[in-house]
């Protein structure tokens, strides 16, 4: 069945954008405070050529999302998020499985790791997508699971102390916040499991 893509993209932009504020608030702590700005400007633009993209195939949809959101978010977040949906496009078939699904995830935190230099527990967006991509591969992920899963990986780079990004510079310092990216991925993975059971 094909996923109901117009759903995913309304609840997405719409979860991403009412957080602006608080995920602007994460990155004023250990960054630049601009990461709910980049991710509100990503999504709207999203919004806003929501038509096109819903006009495409699946694969040729997540695409030209990751572009847009390549062009608009900006910062270091942009270029990873698109090369996330970019590598989904690349990977998913029109009308994908759940196991299509766990696949092209694990290879999209591969592409992610290739292009930000990073790796697990660096304290970035990988420490959310990574955790949820191995779930998905296991065979045994419910929504509920994902859902759980995500929420306590955003929550388990408090301790960490960024390696990568801008929060690097603070070194120890950064100890003792949430990463503002695992943060968005968390709401990104939330939206899309709500979607997909129904209670979104
Ligand atoms: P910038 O850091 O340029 O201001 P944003 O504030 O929009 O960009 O995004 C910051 C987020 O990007 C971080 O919280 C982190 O999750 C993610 N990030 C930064 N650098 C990397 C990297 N090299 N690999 C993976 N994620 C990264
Ligand atoms: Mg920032």
């Amino acid at each position: 069945m094909a996923p109901p893509l117009q759903a995913l993209i309304d609840t997405v932009a719409a979860r991403i954008i009412a957080a602006s504020e608080d995920l602007t608030t994460l990155d004023s702590a250990i960054g630049d405070a601009d990461h709910g700005l980049n991710m509100k400007r990503g999504f709207e633009a999203v919004l806003a050529d929501k038509a096109n993209i819903l006009a495409k195939p699946l694969p040729e949809a997540l695409k030209a999302l990751g572009m847009t959101l390549v062009m608009k978010v900006g910062g270091a977040s942009g270029p990873l998020y698109g090369t996330l949906f970019m590598t989904l496009g690349k990977e998913l078939p029109a009308e994908p499985t759940l196991d299509d699904l766990a696949r092209a995830l694990s290879a999209a935190v591969e592409a992610l790791k290739a292009r930000g230099k990073a790796d697990f527990n660096n304290k970035t967006m990988l420490d959310v997508l990574g955790p949820v991509a191995v779930h998905l591969s296991s065979g045994q992920a419910t929504f509920a699971s994902v859902r759980a899963l995500a929420a306590e990986s955003a929550q388990a780079t408090v301790p960490m102390k960024a390696i990568r990004g801008r929060a690097s510079f603070l070194g120890e310092r950064s100890i003792g916040h949430m990463d503002p990216g695992s943060r968005s991925s968390q709401i990104i993975i939330e939206s899309v499991c709500e979607v997909l059971e129904g209670t979104a």
